[in-house]
């Protein structure tokens, strides 16, 4: 499933964890003195602090902990990350284990999704089964016209269509929200997969072509080979018109704002109207296409590729998105590919973390609520405010003291820090699930009406004034991020723990921790894609 839509936000944590993943600053052990904060067990005495600080601080930790054989690296992260998902997984599954909970009420619709997600029994006598009405529905496409609706559809359950439709802040006028249209459409990574030269893409592409096969002939395609073939193709037509990584970063390239009649005068093969109509996407002030050369491009294999290709292009998409509810076929044929080959992971996870996975990506808020009841101590919020509000009063001072930063950029600068809002722990304004309705024992059912509510969710904010309660992560993430949109910096929960940040610890420890991720999410509003927005949110170039 794909609920979040994380795109608003693309300067996440990650990279900080080059600076503390290694570090030794791991989970504290009974032993250490905890006002200290520092685990000096972690040391390496027989290295001086003044040859190697790193070794000095961390060379105990690093000798005692092995990279666990179902992970590629390990580190403080991930140590917190499995924590977290524990924590989830207890939660989780009192909800599921409590009987008779009121109908509609957070604990039937944890405990519900969970249950179903679990019963692999039924799971397996269903069979492809529970995705018939959508295959029927595909059935009965009548001609080209009736595309635009049956993507608009397709989107709101979650399934790819070869461009994406969201709704987010304008990017360019950041107090109103505005319909987003993007490349899609393509199974692999992204366009370099197709084309790249080298034995370990053709390898790649080679078992692409597999795995569609295999999902098909599973779903009782007549002739699963030759759709695969003909899918494969199409989307390497596709591919061939997408921007890369690189430019798909350029903030000012990705924003062309078109009305709704340019879009229909750019792909005059594919009609607007009845696809914002079915996307609930109608009341948009106009359109936002990312890479306008690409829809020029789809318009064309839009028209040319014949109905069935979409037919059978759409059948994919639909086993590819519901794989993991499906009957173990599914499930063992997606993860030979998109785990073990496309990612090199060699074991399955086992369920029981897939369907907490499933339940944070239905309901995220929901657990996250239960999850901030048992697992955060509010007087963490007032400490990292002040933690933030020192780190404020430091970075104010260094763009003072800039000596290439002419003065007119300087006033700019401070202004764009000044307006900085700071999110701690958990949203103010938690998330209403009301409409979310979870049914013992359908888990496909059960995806699908999740993926509604979220596309519904986000669509229903266009004509609205901003939500500036809103979050972009949950708060049993462990990570913060900057979102330029917003103009905020926003640490949930589950970062707030140590090693990253300790109520009891030493102030010097919670700066060397915690003060490092706050500084580097500062940073990320004056970096080279931040920088491009001013205090307001808006993409507007004042350095
Ligand atoms: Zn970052």
């Amino acid at each position: 499933m794909k609920l979040s839509n994380l795109k608003r936000f693309p300067w996440l944590l990650g990279a900080v964890g080059v600076g503390l993943l290694g570090s030794g600053l791991s989970a504290q052990t009974a032993s250490a003195p905890r006002a200290l904060g520092v685990d000096v067990a972690n040391f390496d005495r027989s290295v001086r602090p003044q040859d190697d600080f790193f070794r000095y601080l961390n060379g105990g930790w690093l000798q005692k902990t092995p990279i666990p054989a179902d992970r590629a690296s390990y580190g403080s992260f991930t140590e917190l990350a499995d924590r977290s998902e524990a924590a989830l997984r207890t939660i989780i599954e009192e909800a599921a284990a409590a009987p008779g909970s009121a109908r509609g009420s957070d604990a039937q619709k944890v405990g519900d999704f969970y249950r179903s997600y679990m019963d692999t029994a039924r799971i397996e006598t269903l069979g492809v089964r529970p995705l018939r009405p959508e295959f029927d529905r595909i059935a009965n496409l009548g001609n080209r016209a009736a595309l635009p609706e049956q993507f608009a559809h397709l989107q709101r359950i979650g399934v790819q269509t070869p461009f994406g439709f969201s709704v987010g802040q304008d990017a360019r006028q950041a107090d109103r929200y505005i319909a987003y249209v993007s490349q899609s459409g393509l199974g692999l990574p992204d366009r370099d997969y197709y084309f790249n030269q080298g034995a370990k893409f053709a390898e790649t592409r080679t078992a692409y072509g597999r795995y569609v096969e295999q999902l098909l002939r599973l779903a009782g395609e007549r002739d699963p080979a030759a759709a695969a073939r003909a899918i494969v193709a199409l989307e390497t037509k596709l591919a061939g018109s997408h921007w890369d990584r690189v430019r798909n970063r350029d903030r000012e390239a990705t924003y062309n704002l078109r009305t709704v009649a340019q879009l229909n005068t750019m792909t005059p093969g594919f009609a607007w109207a009845p696809f914002l109509r079915a996307a609930g996407g109608e009341s948009t002030p106009a359109v936002v296409v990312r890479q306008p050369d690409y829809l020029e491009a789809l318009n064309r294999e839009f028209t040319a590729t014949p109905l069935d290709t979409w037919k059978q292009y759409m059948r994919f998409k639909l086993l590819d998105s519901y794989a993991s509810v499906l009957s173990r076929p599914f499930v063992q044929a997606q993860f030979d590919f998109r785990s073990r080959t496309l990612q090199g992971v060699e074991e399955e996870r086992p369920r029981w973390k897939r369907g907490v996975g499933a339940v944070q990506g239905a309901m995220g808020e929901m657990v996250g609520r239960m999850y901030v009841e048992r697992n955060f101590q509010p007087a963490a919020r007032a400490r990292m405010q002040q933690l933030v509000d020192n780190l404020m009063v430091a970075f104010r001072e260094g763009i003072d003291e800039l000596e290439w930063m002419s003065p007119e950029t300087k006033v700019q600068a401070q202004a764009k820090l000044a307006s900085f809002n700071t999110k701690i722990g958990y949203p103010d304004q938690w998330r209403d699930y009301a409409a979310l309705e979870v049914r013992a024992g359908d888990a496909v059912g059960n995806a699908t009406r999740a993926n509604r509510f979220g596309f519904q969710r986000m669509v229903e904010r266009l004509g609205k004034p901003i939500d500036r309660t809103e979050w972009g992560m949950t708060p049993q993430t462990v990570n913060a991020y900057y979102s330029s949109t917003m103009n905020e910096i926003v640490f949930p929960a589950a970062i707030l723990q140590p090693p990253f940040f300790d109520l009891a610890a030493d102030d010097a420890v919670n700066y060397g921790a915690i003060g490092g991720v706050i500084g580097h999410e500062i940073s990320h509003g004056f970096d080279d894609q931040g920088s491009r927005s001013d205090g307001q949110g808006n993409l507007r170039d004042w350095w």
